[in-house]
C-alpha cells in the first residue's frame, strides 16, 4: 500500500481524498494556490506546497508544478479527484513516467472514453446501447446530411466535450447551420479541438448513469445508478440513487449490460457510464473515467467507500469481492450547494460569517468551508454537497428537507432557497421528473414575476 499520496486538487473533493487517505493510514501531501493557502483540506494535510498562483492553469492544472511537488515530498501516488488533471492523460503519463502511480485508469483508457467519437465506437463494441450518431462532421452539408439521416431534433456535441459546454440542438436544416458554427466555436474556446458530431436529440430523457469498479485482474462490479436528471444547463443540481423511474429488474439488466462491457474494454478503477434513459431504454452518452461528484449517494447506499476502493486498486490490490456480495439499502439524495444567487445564479464568493452544518443520523456534509472561511472567486462555486441517507425514498426526503432547514450559511448567497423550493414540488416528490423539468420550472418562476410597470 502507499505510504503517501498527494492529491492534486481542492476544495471538497481535496478533502475528501484527504479522509479516506487517513483512514487508510496513509500521509497526504495537498497541492494548493496562493488563494488557497488557509483551505481545509492544505491545514489538515500531513504536508502542503504552495504549487503556483491562483488561476487554475497556473497552479491545480500546472503538470511540472505538481509533478515536482510529488517528487520533493516522496509522494508514491497521486489522485486527481474530480475536474482539473483527473481526464487528462498525458498527465496520467507523466505522473507514471515519473514512478509514481496515478491513482485512475490507464492513459490508454481516458484517452479512448475522453474523445466522445471513440468511446462511442468502443461502447458499441463492447455490447452497450447507444444514441444514433454521426462520425464527426466535416461540413456544414455533411452536418445536414447527417441530420436527416438520424431524424430530427439532433444535437451537435464537441467530441472533447466536458460540463455541458459545446452542444447544441437543431430542429431543421436551417438551426444546424447555425448549429454546427457555434458549436465549433464553442468547442474551440473552451476545449483544444474544434471537432464535433451530432446525436439524436432525446426530447424526454432521464440521466441515468452506473457506477463501476474494475481492479487490473478483471474483477468488475457495478454499484448500480444514479439518477442525475435534476441539471440547469446540462448541469446536475440534485442528484439520487436508486433511480425513482427503474425496478428491480431493469437495474440489474442494465448492471450486468455495464458489468460485461467493462470486462470486454479491459477498463480498471473506478468509472461511471452515463446514459439517457427514455421510454424504458438506455442510450449511452459518455464513461467519466474519474470519481464522480455524486458519488457518495452511491456509498450510502451500498456502504463501499469509492476513493478508499479507488486507492486499493491503484496499489495493486484486488477487489475481494463479487457482484453478488453487494447489496443496497435504502434511498440516497445529493444536493450541490452553490455559493451564487439563487435566482440569477450569478457567483457569490465572499467571506463566511457564519456556517453551521446540519447533522444527525443519514445526514453527510462534504464541504471544505469553514466560519471566517473567503471563498475565492477563481474556481467553481460548489462550496458543499448535502447528501442524505433514508430508509425509503420518502424518508430520505423528509430527512433532506430538515437538514436543508438546520444549514446556516451566513455572509454569501447560495442555492439553498432554490433547492428547498425544487424538493417540495409535487413533480419532484412524485419522481416524475426528466433532464427538462429544471430548466421549465425556473422559466414558469420568471414568468410569474410581478414585471416593472411600463410609465
Ligand atoms: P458533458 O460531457 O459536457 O457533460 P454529456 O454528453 O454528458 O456532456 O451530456 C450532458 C447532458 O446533456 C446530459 O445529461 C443531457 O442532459 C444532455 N444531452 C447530451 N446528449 C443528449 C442527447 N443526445 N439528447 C438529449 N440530451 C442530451
Amino acid at each position: 500500500m502507499f505510504e503517501k499520496v498527494l492529491i492534486a486538487n481542492r476544495g471538497e473533493v481535496a478533502l475528501r481524498i484527504h479522509r479516506a487517505c487517513r483512514e487508510m493510514g496513509i500521509r497526504t501531501v495537498a497541492v494548493h494556490s496562493e488563494a488557497d493557502a488557509n483551505a481545509m483540506h492544505v491545514r489538515l494535510a500531513d504536508e502542503a506546497v504552495c504549487i503556483g498562483p491562483n488561476r487554475s492553469r497556473d497552479s491545480y492544472l500546472n503538470m511540472p508544478a505538481i509533478i515536482s511537488a510529488a517528487l520533493i515530498t516522496g509522494a508514491d501516488a497521486i489522485h486527481p479527484g474530480f475536474g482539473f488533471l483527473s481526464e487528462n492523460a498525458d498527465f496520467a503519463e507523466m505522473v507514471e513516467r515519473h514512478g509514481i502511480t496515478f491513482i485512475g485508469p490507464s492513459a490508454e483508457q481516458m484517452r479512448m472514453m475522453g474523445d466522445k467519437i471513440t468511446a462511442r465506437a468502443a461502447a458499441i463494441k463492447a455490447g452497450l446501447p447507444v444514441v444514433p450518431g454521426s462520425p464527426a462532421l466535416e461540413s456544414v452539408e455533411h452536418a445536414i446530411e447527417w441530420a436527416n439521416k438520424i431524424g430530427y431534433p439532433v444535437i451537435i456535441k464537441a467530441k472533447d466535450g466536458g460540463g455541458g459546454k459545446g452542444m447544441k440542438t437543431a430542429f431543421n436544416d436551417a438551426e444546424v447551420k447555425e448549429a454546427y458554427t457555434m458549436a465549433r466555436a464553442e468547442a474551440k474556446a473552451a476545449f483544444s479541438s474544434d471537432t464535433v458530431y451530432m446525436e439524436k436529440y432525446l426530447q424526454k430523457p432521464r440521466h441515468i448513469e452506473m457506477q463501476v469498479l474494475a481492479d487490473k485482474y478483471g474483477n468488475v462490479v457495478h454499484l448500480g445508478e444514479r439518477d442525475c436528471s435534476i441539471q440547469r444547463h446540462h448541469q446536475k443540481v440534485i442528484e439520487e440513487c436508486p433511480s425513482p423511474a427503474l425496478n428491480q429488474q431493469q437495474r440489474e439488466e442494465i448492471g450486468e449490460i455495464v458489468r460485461t462491457a467493462i470486462e470486454k474494454l479491459g477498463y480498471t478503477n473506478a468509472g461511471t457510464l452515463e446514459f439517457l434513459y427514455e421510454d424504458g431504454k438506455f442510450y449511452f452518452l459518455e464513461m467519466n473515467t474519474r470519481l464522480q461528484v455524486e458519488h457518495p449517494i452511491t456509498e450510502a447506499i451500498s456502504g463501499i467507500d469509492i476513493v478508499r476502493e479507488q486507492i486499493r486498486i491503484a496499489s495493486g490490490a484486488t477487489l475481494g469481492y463479487s457482484q453478488k456480495d453487494i447489496t443496497f439499502s435504502g434511498h440516497a439524495i445529493e444536493c450541490r450547494i452553490n455559493a451564487e444567487n439563487p435566482e440569477t445564479f450569478i457567483p457569490c464568493p465572499g467571506k463566511i460569517n457564519e456556517w453551521h452544518a446540519p447533522g444527525g443520523l443519514g445526514v453527510r456534509v462534504d464541504s471544505e468551508i469553514y466560519s471566517g472561511y473567503t471563498i475565492p472567486p477563481y474556481y467553481d462555486s460548489m462550496i458543499a454537497k448535502l447528501i442524505v441517507h433514508g430508509k425509503t425514498r420518502n424518508a430520505a426526503l423528509m430527512r433532506l428537507r430538515r437538514a436543508l432547514e438546520e444549514f446556516v450559511i451566513d455572509g454569501v448567497q447560495t442555492t439553498i432557497p432554490l433547492q428547498q423550493e425544487i424538493i417540495s414540488q409535487a413533480e419532484f416528490i412524485d419522481g416524475q421528473y426528466n433532464i427538462h423539468w429544471l430548466e421549465k420550472f425556473l422559466e414558469k418562476k420568471q414568468n410569474s414575476k410581478p414585471k416593472a410597470k411600463d410609465i
